[in-house]
């Protein structure tokens, strides 16, 4: 499997003047590609693509031999990130975004991220080496952390975001063969928390931790206090650059939380399977674009995607697995008779007239796995759960597997 490790670097002047350097040609090539680009474009000619303008790379530095200091690689993957760029925005203006702009040239205070792919560094003995030729013959060496430590290593890419900058290095990390050891954990990801249900028919509760709440009310006050001052004036600009750093720090916490959160999940279930409702989080905001209370929660669903994300390659790492199924209607339907009943976000507990009285995370978290065993054809851990849940009081009856297996038929029930 292939990761992606981020780690800060502290350049000195001298390295960090030569990597201003390098960074000025890169910026230079892909402003001067992108007038190529959209010359051709005004003029209505076509054939400017990224294998031409990497092909004339050669020819510029015959011209212009101080481009020559940069390794080609960088100049090369420069190149590609404007035709990446342009491939996103035909993209989203064939979606029909009238928002999409296209690429735009970079100003002179912009640090141009340089990748180098495949080759043009080294690593040894934890210290990286950048390939260059700037005169001044400053080595790019940066020493990392010793607790990294990377067997192949497929691209290194040297960035700088605020004031700081990054390596951020692709290596590929061994993953553990998955076995399938009979033991299954289903979860509901949810906002507030995550609710899992073992075999035993045991339920574990992870709560969420939500530096975003915390961080809401200071980000909306500024925004407030930023949008009556004068647009652009010095007061303006010094709020708006503390709004930026409040939201910066929310969802950093907020990614952090999240990583410390599936890491528990992964390494404190005996299961090696494990089961999550796949949300689409695009169809969810599509139906839901006129409620707008919901909105705003359904916001949040992007970070639970992030979260089976990290789930899966945490997992994978330790020779687990996550799989994904359909969500549909697993809040909707008593776990106990089957039957199905509206569950709006607002209503927490699942109360059926078969007398099942349950939390609704419990109520989802059981018809997922439910779904998953019957779908995958697990009769016998089917009915070992099932009997598992007859010991807690919760008497199952042998409801029609196509309430519980069915797939969307025409009706929307994401909850
Ligand atoms: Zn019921």
């Amino acid at each position: 499997m292939q990761l992606t490790q981020k780690i800060r670097i502290m350049p000195t002047t001298e390295q960090e003047c030569v990597l201003l350097d390098l960074s000025e040609k890169c910026r230079l090539i892909y402003n001067f590609a992108l007038a190529e680009r959209r010359e051709a474009y005004t003029n209505g000619v076509d054939g400017i693509t990224y294998i031409k303008q990497q092909n004339d790379l050669p020819k510029i530095k015959e011209e212009y031999p101080e481009y020559k200091i940069v390794n080609s690689k960088v100049l090369q993957y420069t190149l590609r990130m404007l035709d990446a760029d342009y491939k996103s925005f035909y993209a989203l203006k064939k979606k029909g975004d009238k928002d999409a702009n296209s690429p735009k040239f970079k100003g002179k205070k912009y640090f141009t991220t340089m990748c180098f792919n495949q080759s043009g560094f080294s690593v040894k003995n934890s210290i990286v080496k950048l390939s260059h030729k700037h005169p001044s013959g400053v080595a790019l060496m940066f020493s990392i952390p010793v607790k990294f430590s990377f067997s192949k290593i497929y691209q290194i890419t040297i960035y700088k975001k605020d004031k700081d900058y990054y390596l951020s290095i692709t290596h590929e990390q061994p993953e553990v063969m998955y076995e399938d050891n009979g033991l299954y954990q289903s979860f509901d990801l949810g906002i507030i928390k995550q609710t899992a249900v073992n075999m035993g028919g045991k339920f574990v509760e992870f709560a969420n931790q939500r530096p975003d709440k915390y961080w809401e009310k200071a980000i909306a006050e500024l925004q407030s206090r930023r949008d009556h001052c004068k647009k652009y004036s010095r007061r303006w600009h010094k709020l708006n650059k503390l709004h930026a750093k409040c939201k910066h720090k929310s969802a950093n916490q907020m990614r952090d939380s999240q990583h410390k959160l599936s890491h528990k999940i992964v390494n404190n279930t005996k299961a090696n399977t494990i089961i999550v409702g796949e949300l689409s989080p695009k169809k969810m905001c599509q139906i839901n674009k006129h409620q707008k209370g919901l909105h705003r929660s359904l916001q949040n669903t992007g970070s639970i995607s992030r979260l089976t994300g990290f789930l899966t390659y945490k997992a994978k790492l330790v020779g687990k697995r996550v799989v994904e199924i359909s969500e549909v209607n697993t809040s909707k339907i008593c776990c106990v008779c089957g039957s199905k009943q509206d569950m709006p976000l607002s209503k927490r507990q699942y109360i059926c007239d078969c007398g099942n009285d349950i939390d609704r995370d419990r109520n989802s978290s059981i018809n997922i796995m439910l779904r998953y065993l019957s779908e995958n054809g697990l009769w016998t851990s089917y009915w070992q759960f099932v009997s598992n849940l007859r010991q807690t009081g919760l008497a199952i009856v042998n409801h029609s597997q196509e309430a519980i297996t069915s797939k969307p038929q025409g009706d929307l029930g994401y909850v």
